[in-house]
C-alpha cells in the first residue's frame, strides 16, 4: 500500500503546478465571457501557458471570441484534447460537447459531468487554466469549487446597482466555498464616444470599486465599454491581442491576477 502511495505522491509531483482561476458574475451580459478570454490571452502574453475552459453552459462564447468556431477537439486515451486557437490559448468548450446553435438545457449530473469533461481535458501543458463559468450561481459553480478547488476568482460587473448586488452573492459564493476571490473587474466603465472622444458613463462609475471596498475584496480595474472590443471580440480577434489601449486595459488586469 506504500509503495503505491509513493506511486501516486510521484505521478502528482510530477505535475507542473497548475493552478485554476475561475471568471464569475452574478449576472448575464455584464462581459464576463469577453474578459475571461482577454485575460487569458493577456496572460499567455506574459510568457505563461493558459488554457481556456468555456463552462458557460447557456451560451457558450469562447470560440466565437477566440476564432476557433467549426473546431472539435479529438479525444485521446478518452480524454479530450484542447483545441488550439491563434493567440497561444488553447480551448475546450461546453459548445464542443453540443451541436453549434442548440441550446443546452442540461441539470445537475449531467453538467457536473460535462465541466469534468472539459477540465480533465489534455492541460498537463497549461501552468494557469481560466476557466469562464456560467453568470450566477448553480450547479455548476458548485461541481467547481467543490471538486476542482480553483486557486482563485474572478468576479466581473457592471457599475449597475443591480449588477453589483448579484456580484455580492457570487462573492459571496466562493468566499463560503474556500476559495479566494482575487478582485472585482468593473467592465463596461466610461463609454468612450468614437467621433469626440469624450468619455460618459451609461451605467454609472466607480459600483464596483466601492463595492470591492465594502466586501473587503481587492479591486482589479476598469475595462471601458469600448464598440472596439465588441467589434474585435466579434470578429474572433481578441482585444487582448492587439496593441490599442484596450490591450494595455487587460495588460494591467492580468498583472494583477498573476499577482
Ligand atoms: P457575459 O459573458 O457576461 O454574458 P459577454 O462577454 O458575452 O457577456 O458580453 C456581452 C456583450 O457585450 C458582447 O456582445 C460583448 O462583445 C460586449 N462587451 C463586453 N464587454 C464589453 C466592453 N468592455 N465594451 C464593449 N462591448 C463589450
Amino acid at each position: 500500500v506504500a509503495l503505491m502511495a509513493d506511486k501516486a505522491d510521484a505521478a502528482e509531483s510530477a505535475k507542473p503546478m497548475q493552478r485554476i482561476v475561475a471568471v464569475g458574475s452574478g449576472k448575464g451580459g455584464v462581459g464576463k465571457s469577453t474578459v475571461a478570454a482577454n485575460l487569458a490571452v493577456a496572460l499567455s502574453r506574459t510568457g505563461r501557458k493558459v488554457g481556456l475552459v468555456d463552462a458557460d453552459i447557456y451560451g457558450p462564447s469562447q470560440a466565437r471570441l477566440l476564432g476557433t468556431e467549426g473546431q472539435k477537439p479529438v479525444a485521446h486515451d478518452n480524454r479530450l484534447v484542447p483545441v488550439a486557437s491563434h493567440w497561444g490559448v488553447p480551448v475546450l468548450s461546453m459548445g464542443h460537447l453540443s451541436d453549434p446553435g442548440q441550446a443546452i438545457a442540461w441539470r445537475g449530473p449531467m453538467a457536473s459531468g460535462a465541466l469534468t469533461q472539459l477540465l480533465e481535458g489534455h492541460w498537463d501543458d497549461a501552468e494557469i487554466l481560466i476557466v469562464d463559468l456560467p453568470p450566477g450561481t448553480g450547479d455548476i459553480q458548485l461541481t467547481m469549487l467543490q471538486k476542482f478547488k480553483p486557486a482563485g476568482a474572478v468576479i466581473v460587473s457592471t457599475p449597475q446597482d443591480l449588477a453589483l448586488i448579484d456580484a455580492t452573492r457570487a462573492v459571496e459564493l466562493f468566499e463560503k466555498g474556500g476559495v479566494p476571490v482575487i478582485g472585482v473587474v468593473e467592465n463596461m466603465a466610461g463609454y468612450i464616444c468614437p467621433h469626440c472622444g469624450e468619455v460618459s458613463d451609461p451605467f454609472g462609475s466607480g459600483g464596483a470599486e466601492a463595492c470591492a471596498k465594502t466586501m473587503g475584496t481587492p479591486f482589479l480595474g476598469r475595462i471601458p465599454l469600448d464598440i472596439a472590443i465588441r467589434r474585435e471580440s466579434d470578429a474572433g480577434t481578441p482585444p487582448a491581442a492587439g496593441e490599442g489601449p484596450q490591450a494595455a486595459a487587460f495588460a494591467d488586469l492580468a498583472r494583477r491576477v498573476a499577482d
